[in-house]
């Protein structure tokens, strides 16, 4: 038996058990996931719980990706250049720190047939997720990475962050309509990695004119999963570009944290096609 957690602060509406669940049946290995909300600085408690309730791993969502790393004794070094860890197994007693964030959404990227390699990519937000969104976007060769975020210090600090890790200029700014429509013209992906237009958050773009700047052929992605097509996806949609959800991305992390668990690679593709229609129902 698998006993699997996810945990963050909030945690509630945490899609994790259904996609690790239906991946878990899939591949009919029998298991526990639970949700615990642990509050920030409570980490050391629940590891604590953790190891006297013999839980093998566990995902992590806010607030501890970056919280959890001084508790670990093995880091993967994908996960250390991050800076962030979204999966914990416990291996022989010792917790060993994983991120599958960035390659799950390269995986998503990949089965609708685009890919990061010099592509000039253009991304809204600057938070955890960005900071590990952009990192991918320069080891896989993008062109260019520019990031706008409300906070333009915080998408400055990321950029300070690439240009110490070397291969790529990254370009920052505000999300002023005019800082908005500049980038968009020179694009090929766009991320967009901000809450706005989350179900539940009550925020949404005011205006999603500059989208009709991009290139014809640019792809839209947006990290969001719940609606399912966003405003800002459906605008997308309706000026023909290609576009992805967030739920891919959140199954393909699922998918390689879940081969972390097990030890053993599977087929995703096959288990993600199984998880996609539960998801659905
Ligand atoms: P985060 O660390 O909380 O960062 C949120 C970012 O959104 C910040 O840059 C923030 O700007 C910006 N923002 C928040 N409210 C805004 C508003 N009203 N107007 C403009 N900008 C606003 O969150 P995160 O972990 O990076 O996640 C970002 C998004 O990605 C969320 O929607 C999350 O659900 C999604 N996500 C999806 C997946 C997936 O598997 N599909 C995985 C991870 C994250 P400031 O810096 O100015 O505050």
């Amino acid at each position: 038996m698998l006993n699997l957690a996810v945990i963050g602060d909030p945690i509630a509406h945490s899609f994790s058990p259904v996609v690790h669940g239906a991946a878990l049946d899939a591949l009919q290995v029998p298991h526990t996931y639970q949700k615990i909300r642990v509050a920030k600085g409570e980490l050391p408690e629940f590891l604590d719980y953790a190891q006297k309730h013999g839980i093998d791993g566990f995902n992590l969502t806010m607030p501890h990706k970056t919280d959890i790393l001084p508790y670990l004794d093995w880091i993967d070094p994908s996960a250390e250049r991050f800076g962030a860890v979204n999966t914990v197994k416990v291996k022989e007693g010792k917790w060993c720190g994983y991120n599958t964030d960035a390659d799950g959404y390269a995986a998503a990227l990949a089965r609708i047939g685009h890919r990061f390699r010099d592509s000039r990519v253009v991304i809204l937000g600057a938070g955890g997720v960005v900071r590990t969104l952009a990192q991918l976007a320069v080891n896989k060769e993008a062109a260019s990475v520019t990031i706008l975020n409300r906070t333009q210090e915080k998408a400055e600090a990321i950029g300070r962050l690439l240009e110490q890790q070397g291969g790529c200029v990254a370009n920052c700014g505000g999300i002023s309509a005019e800082e908005l429509c500049h980038a968009c013209a020179s694009c090929d992906l766009l991320i967009q990695a901000t809450p706005l237009g989350m179900h539940g958050t009550g925020m949404d773009f005011a205006d999603l004119s500059f989208l009709e700047y991009l290139p014809q052929k640019a792809v839209v992605t947006d990290l969001i999963y719940n609606p399912d097509v966003t405003k800002f996806l459906a605008k997308a949609k309706e000026l023909s570009h290609p576009t992805l959800n967030g739920l891919g991305m959140l199954i393909y992390q699922a998918l390689l944290a879940d081969q972390i668990y097990l030890e053993r690679e599977f087929d995703m593709d096959a288990v993600y096609d199984k998880v996609a229609e539960k998801i659905k129902r």
